[in-house]
């Protein structure tokens, strides 16, 4: 079953953005680089799910895009899901678009996908693979 594994939130600085989640007294992992996504982030455990600080790490991240659209905020929900390669199998027999073809390996050594914001009601998701 599949289960909200974290939200994703675009931020300009990891060092100011993380402070918030810090006064409420939750505990922020430390920082983690992932190089072929040009993102630097923390992830802030809250209950069974967490939410992800995205900061960019260069001016071609999705994230540095996202930001210069939008500006920071929420950028995609996450679920996790039992078995990530039937699933995307089943999307792409749907003819769901896919921002990549592949399934990558990202923060914490979790594999994902992320399905196309125009095929999710303008939504970006992400989809992960369970921990077996
Ligand atoms: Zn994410």
């Amino acid at each position: 079953m599949a289960q909200i594994d974290h939200l994703g939130i675009a931020v300009k600085s990891l060092e100011s953005a993380r402070t918030i989640y810090e006064k409420l007294g939750l505990t922020v992992s430390p920082v983690e680089i992932v190089e072929h996504e040009r993102v630097r982030l923390v992830m802030v455990p809250v209950g069974e799910s967490r939410l992800e600080l995205l900061e960019a790490t260069s001016e071609d991240s999705a994230i540095a895009k996202f930001i210069a659209k939008r500006g920071e905020g929420l950028h995609h929900v996450c679920l996790r899901v039992p078995d990530l390669a039937a699933i995307v199998d089943r999307m792409k027999k749907h003819g769901v678009r896919l921002v990549s073809d592949e399934i990558r390996t990202g923060a914490g050594g979790h594999k994902y996908i992320f399905l196309h914001p125009s095929t999710t009601g303008g939504v970006l998701m992400e989809l992960v693979q369970e921990k077996t």
